[in-house]
This record gives C-alpha cells, sequence and structure tokens, in this order.
C-alpha cells in the first residue's frame, strides 16, 4: 500500500492525511471546498510545528510530511491511483452515499474503501458498492497525530482480507487497532454516548453542577476529561445525533437524548465550535468558564 487518498478535509481529514503522510505514504487530500483545502495545510503545519517543538518528529519527518501531501477538489482524479480510500466527509448518509458511489466508480478493482464515520452503519455504507468485502469502518479519534485508538468496523459482507489490511496499515501508523463488528456507535460511541447523556441528565434534574459533575468523572474515575467537556469538544449537535442513531438502531428508550442536549442544539449551542455549550470558549483563553446558564 502506498497511494492514500482522503475524502473530506475537515476536522478529521486533516488528521488522518497528516498521520498517513507522517508514516510515508502518498497522500490525496480531497474536498468540495477549496477553503477547506486551504485550512487543512495550516492545520497540519501548525500541528507539525508543535509535534517538532516537542521532539516527536525530526525537520525531516516533517519536510517529508509537507512534502507527501498534494490536495484536490477533483474526487474522481484523486482516487485513480489509490490503494486505500479513507472518507472523512460530513456525517450525512446521503452525502457519504455519493461520495462511495463515484469512489467505486473511479478508484482501481482492487482498492479499499474505508469510512471515518462515527455512527453511520458500515453496512449501508457498502451496500451501495460493489465491492461490500472491501468496504470497512476506520474510525480514528480527535486529534487524529494524538489518539491512539482506531476502531476497525467490520460490516456484515467485510472480507477478513480487508480487516487484516486494515488492521496492519493501522499498526504501521503507530496506532493500536481494535476489531469490532457493524452494530450502532460501534464499541466507542455506544458507551460513551450513553455516559455523556447520563451526565447531562444528572445536570438537568439538579443533581449537581457542571464543574461538580465533571470533577466527579475526572478525579474519581481517572478520566482525563469530564463527560460535560468532552461533550462540548466533541460537539452537542455531534452527541445528540449519534444517540439518535443509538435510538433508531435499537429501539430502546435508554438511548433517548436529554431534552436539555436537545434544547441547546436547538437553541445553536453546540459547545466549543458554536462558543459555548457546558462552558464558555473565548478565542485566546484556555481558562474553562461554567457558562451562566449553568452557574451555581
Ligand atoms: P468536518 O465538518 O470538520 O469536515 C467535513 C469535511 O467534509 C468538510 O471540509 C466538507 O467540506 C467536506 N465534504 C462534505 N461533502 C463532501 C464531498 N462530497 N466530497 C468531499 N468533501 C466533502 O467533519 P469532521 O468532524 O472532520 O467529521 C468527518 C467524519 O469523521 C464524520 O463522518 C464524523 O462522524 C467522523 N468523526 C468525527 C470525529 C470528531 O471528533 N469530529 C471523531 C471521529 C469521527
Amino acid at each position: 500500500m502506498k497511494n492514500i487518498t482522503v475524502v473530506g478535509s475537515g476536522t478529521m481529514g486533516n488528521g488522518i492525511a497528516h498521520v498517513f503522510a507522517q508514516y510515508g505514504y502518498q497522500v490525496s487530500l480531497v474536498d468540495i471546498a477549496e477553503e477547506a483545502l486551504i485550512n487543512a495545510l495550516k492545520t497540519i503545519e501548525k500541528n507539525l510545528q508543535r509535534q517538532l517543538k516537542k521532539e516527536l518528529i525530526t525537520q525531516e519527518v516533517a519536510d517529508k510530511t509537507t512534502q507527501a501531501i498534494q490536495t484536490s477538489t477533483n474526487l474522481a482524479e484523486s482516487v485513480k491511483n489509490a490503494d486505500l480510500v479513507v472518507e472523512a466527509a460530513s456525517e450525512q448518509f446521503e452525502i457519504k452515499k455519493k461520495i462511495f458511489e463515484a469512489i467505486d466508480q473511479a478508484a482501481p478493482a482492487n482498492a479499499i474503501l474505508a469510512s471515518n464515520t462515527s455512527s453511520i452503519s458500515i453496512t449501508k455504507i457498502a451496500a451501495v458498492t460493489n465491492r461490500p468485502d472491501q468496504v470497512i469502518g476506520m474510525h480514528f479519534m480527535n486529534p487524529v497525530p494524538v489518539m491512539k485508538l482506531v476502531e476497525v468496523i467490520r460490516g456484515y459482507a467485510t472480507s477478513n482480507k480487508t480487516t487484516q489490511t486494515i488492521m496492519e496499515v493501522s499498526k504501521k501508523l503507530e496506532k493500536v487497532p481494535v476489531e469490532v463488528n457493524d452494530y450502532p456507535g460501534f464499541v466507542a460511541n455506544r458507551i460513551l454516548m450513553p455516559m455523556i447523556n447520563e451526565a447531562i441528565y444528572a445536570l438537568y434534574e439538579g443533581v449537581s453542577g457542571v464543574e461538580e459533575i465533571d470533577t466527579v468523572m475526572k478525579l474519581g474515575m481517572a478520566h482525563p476529561m469530564g463527560p460535560l467537556q468532552l461533550a462540548d469538544f466533541i460537539g452537542l449537535d455531534v452527541c445528540l445525533s449519534i444517540l439518535n442513531v443509538l435510538l433508531d438502531g435499537f429501539g430502546n428508550p435508554k438511548y433517548a437524548p436529554c431534552p436539555l442536549l436537545v434544547n441547546m442544539v436547538t437553541a445553536g449551542y453546540k459547545g466549543v465550535k458554536s462558543g459555548e455549550g457546558f462552558y464558555q470558549y473565548t478565542p485566546g483563553t484556555k481558562d474553562l468558564v461554567v457558562s451562566p446558564r449553568f452557574s451555581r
């Protein structure tokens, strides 16, 4: 495997391109938006500088990483010589369906098509292609250059060979791949999202405050970040949509999103990305300030 195409250059796509390029792969990074590609290259440069400062990589690796990434807005052209395509476009099935139909047409017959989806069924994505045995989930964690885990999701039709190849490629990126089957939320979000939802319920029911709930989980359970801060970081809209996937997929009311979460998302309070969620985020400050709506 040599040529990797990453589709979607947002939060996850730029990190995925960065990591593949850092470990010696040739990367073509594709997006529909030229601006997203420009921003992705800036972010990759910033993250390489951080790795250099921390002496995690040498200047030579940083230079080679930058040189190994080409950008494009032409999907068909970019997958023409791909050995592996990793899709990290927006989390909507209709968008992923169009992308997988297009890459299935344009990519070499032996190429593996992976999706970084957090919650959409790999089996459903694979079914829009003519190579469902070569479609797989490659769920990286945010921030990709830092986080070690790759959740490798086998769709119903994914072959052993495809799974084995992706497990090996993940190890070449010095990640730790974990194989899971394709059920709603896979493993990571099936466990994480009910925990976040329960933390929001505890706040909603007045059991305790934002800082208190996060402190219990940080100091009591050794979590590096409390569940409410983590929800802000992931995006409250993303948390809501994953809970709805769990609710729809299992038909079990235990996954029903807390009404407070629904209200916050409806009102546009999405966490870090919108400037406010359970905490307030002011550019240029690192202090964690609880939103005045939740001050006690
Ligand atoms: P994002 O919104 O930051 O980026 C998505 C990018 O996809 C945008 O730049 C957009 O222009 C591009 N895009 C949309 N339609 C496209 C198309 N047809 N062709 C090419 N590019 C297209 O999203 P993100 O947070 O990077 O998430 C991407 C994927 O990764 C989603 O499936 C998400 O569920 C998954 N994921 C996200 C996180 C996270 O913490 N953000 C973690 C794990 C997995």
